[in-house]
């Protein structure tokens, strides 16, 4: 044959194979469908007689219908019973009318027990599911029971008796679909038996009376196992429903009391978990312990590096404290940079000192970025239930506390409220209430401290600064009643007010003395309060050059753009504006770039061991130098000792400030100060750098 064994000879066969193939397939096909439709078809039926134990709530959910339901139709069962053995007492055996009546009473009677239980003592999901299954199994044996015991007196009685005992049936019929509405299984097998027993029986009478009654008790079953199945269908999807919400709703909950960049709890789970502590106490006097944990130098970080980074030194400061806290302290983000601490547990001050101590550990190692390495710090406050306080307000106000006079005494340590703290609070108090009732213009005063400029051994300024002298408090420290002024918008008056007197009494010096005035944080972070310090100084008539405005770090920090936008119209009118205090903040140097400085004055906290302390000198060292570079003037603070100034004066200082000079004077004494100071002997001291520093 032509083409035979070459590969176009294949085609045909491999055509005819692939179309057997095909009816091979269409008929499995077929079968398949059609055995798949029984199959399903049979797997859903056996699902209608199966208990649902997939889910745990609609178990609990049908064992809380089942304990009001069964124990009633119990009951109902045993009456029937009852009932049906008293009209046939006599004439039946006393085995059944007697007897099974007695049996029933106490299955029944345990059933019901069993059941009734379950709403005193709740069962976990495998006890609920076993006893849902024994009640699947149990009701169409006790059905059938019933039936039989049913069938038997039937024989007995007369045409009464016969209508009691099928009454009675139907009775319980009813009642068992009804009863056992929630538990399908048991329901439909129930049902089912009664239906082929009864229509068997009647059938098999060939009564027609009989007849008619099986067909409309037939009737009325299939009506009562639709509406069954319809019932159990919405009966699941509500548990469903409701599980779904509750799941959604715990979520949100879930949600609503968590810090979403963090993943710590959040202030509102913070100060619930505290007043459930509280509500605890009433019944256990047990001491716990709240704290309120603040970085300190983190608004710079958002400021230099942006709210990104902010957010990674913020989530890797969380993961730190969560690392050192144990299974009895917990962490919440109370907001911004702060965060809560609350320890359950019965901690003596030492140990919740040391609990502290590793939190302020862990934050003070740098935190790496991808633009930097950054270093922030952390103070801790704490207040220990009962001792200080028995409210929640009054104990995180007393951790508050702490932490403020952490921040301001011990920065990055941990300070438990005390005693002592409570008299410092009714001091802070007592000081801010006769503050407000000064009378400020009278009670207030400037007192002006010289600034040396050891190079050419002349006073070239003097810083102003405030004193008060209650008549009630005797004086008080300027930085304390600052502090309190700052508090509210008093602190801008004060300004104003001290602004003008200062800058009239520097009218009044030699035009080549300069007036060094303090700003506070406030003054800076209002638009309105720089115009009024503008329009002062405008109004007073001195040469604007002849004015330095005295700014700190922790000002400028407040609101970085507000303080920026403050400097420069103050700038723009030439004045000079100098960094007070530098060395106590976070100096970066890339921060004293960004706001328009003259000068920094290296705070007196350095001079204090400049003496004795290399380290010391070698950081002052390279301050010098480094505003030197940047050509920025420089001031040292402190200078209480000849050999202070002639350490600083070697290390390349040229301006100084401090008791050895001159201390505060009043106003009145500030010419004869001029006229008598004499400083040659600084000019002989040679200076280390021999390169003369930026004038002041
Ligand atoms: P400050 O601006 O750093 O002022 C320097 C403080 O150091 C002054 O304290 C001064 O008396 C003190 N001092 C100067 N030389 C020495 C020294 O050699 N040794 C020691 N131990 N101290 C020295 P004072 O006058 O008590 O002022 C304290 C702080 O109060 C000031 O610190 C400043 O922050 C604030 N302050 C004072 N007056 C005003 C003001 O008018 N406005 C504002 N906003 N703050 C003011
Ligand atoms: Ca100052
Ligand atoms: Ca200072």
């Amino acid at each position: 044959m032509p083409g035979r064994g070459k590969p176009t000879a294949a085609l045909p066969e491999v055509r005819h194979v692939s179309r057997r193939q095909k009816i091979s397939h269409g008929v499995a096909r077929v079968t398949t469908t059609k055995g798949r439709r029984i199959s399903t078809s049979i797997a859903g039926l056996c699902a209608l007689f199966r208990v649902r134990t997939d889910n745990p709530e609609l178990v609990q959910a049908q064992i809380k219908a089942l304990s009001r339901q069964l124990p009633l139709l119990f009951f109902i069962g045993f009456v029937n019973t009852l009932a049906v053995a008293w009209t046939h007492y006599g004439v039946a055996p006393d085995l059944i009318t007697i007897g099974f009546p007695v049996v029933t009473a106490i299955v029944y009677s345990v059933l019901g027990w069993t059941w009734v239980k379950t709403r005193y003592w709740p069962l976990n999901h495998a006890d609920a599911c076993r006893l849902l299954k024994a009640a699947t199994l149990q009701a169409p044996v006790s059905t059938a029971a019933s039936l039989a015991v049913a069938v038997v007196l039937f024989q007995y009685g007369d045409a009464y008796a016969q209508g009691h005992v099928v009454f009675t049936v139907g009775v319980a019929m009813i009642s068992c679909i009804f009863c056992q509405m929630h538990l399908r299984p048991a329901a439909l097998s129930a049902t089912g038996v009664t239906a082929i027993a009864f229509a068997a029986f009647f059938l098999s009478t060939g009564r027609p009376v009989f007849l008619a009654i099986a067909l409309s008790m037939l009737l009325v079953l299939a009506a009562m196992v639709y509406i069954l199945l319809v019932f159990w269908r919405d009966f699941a999807s509500m548990i469903d429903f409701q599980k779904e919400l509750g799941a959604t709703q715990l979520e949100n909950l879930r949600l609503a009391n968590l810090d979403s960049l963090t993943e710590l709890p959040n202030r509102r789970q913070y100060f619930s978990k505290l007043h459930e502590l509280l509500r605890r106490t009433a019944t256990d006097k047990r001491r716990f312990v709240v704290g309120v944990v603040d970085l300190d130098g983190f608004k710079s970080v958002n400021d230099l590096y942006g709210h990104t980074a902010g957010d990674r030194v913020l989530v890797e400061a969380a993961r730190r404290m969560r690392d050192v806290c144990h299974d009895k302290v917990s962490l919440s983000r109370l907001g911004g940079d702060e965060f809560g601490v609350i320890v359950d547990d019965d901690l003596d001050d030492a140990e919740i000192h040391a609990l502290g101590v590793r939190i302020c550990d862990v934050l003070q190692a740098p935190f790496v970025l991808p633009d930097g390495v950054v270093e922030v710090s952390g103070s801790v406050g704490f207040a220990a239930f009962p001792e200080a306080g028995s409210t929640s307000e009054l104990l995180y106000e007393r951790a508050d506390y702490s932490l403020y006079y952490a921040k301001h005494h011990h920065r990055g340590r941990p300070v438990i409220f005390s005693i002592e703290h409570e008299t410092e609070i009714r001091k802070f108090a007592k000081l801010e209430r006769c503050l407000r009732h000064a009378e400020i213009e009278s009670e207030i005063s400037l007192h002006f401290q010289p600034i040396v400029d050891v190079q050419r051994g002349a006073t070239v300024a003097f810083e102003a600064l405030a004193r008060w002298d209650s008549p009630e408090l005797g004086r008080v420290a300027p930085d304390v009643f600052i502090r309190i002024a700052e508090r509210s918008d008093l602190i801008n008056r004060l300004t104003r007010m001290l602004l003008r007197r200062a800058l009239a009494e520097a009218k009044t010096w030699p035009d080549d003395i300069r007036v060094s005035f303090n700003l506070s944080m406030r003054d800076l972070g209002s638009r309105e309060a720089i115009l009024n310090i503008i329009a002062i100084i405008e109004a007073s008539g001195i040469a604007t050059n002849r004015i330095d405005l005295e700014v700190t770090e922790t000002a400028l920090i407040q609101d970085f753009d507000q303080a920026n936008a403050s400097l420069q119209s103050l700038k723009a009118l030439g004045v000079g504006i100098s960094l007070d205090d530098f060395g106590t903040g976070y100096s970066s140097l890339s921060y004293v770039r960004r706001f328009p400085i003259d000068k920094i004055k290296i705070d007196r906290s350095f001079v204090r061991e400049v003496e004795t302390d290399e380290s010391c000198r070698a950081i002052v060292k390279s301050v010098i130098y480094m505003s030197q570079t940047l050509k920025l003037g420089c001031i040292v603070e402190g200078m209480e000792t000849r050999d202070q100034v002639r350490v600083l004066r070697r290390l390349g200082c040229t301006t100084m400030q401090g008791y050895h000079f001159g201390k505060p004077m009043p106003a009145t004494e500030v010419l004869a100060f001029l006229e008598t100071a004499d400083w040659s002997w600084c000019v002989e001291t040679p200076s280390f750098h021999g390169a003369p520093l930026r004038a002041v």
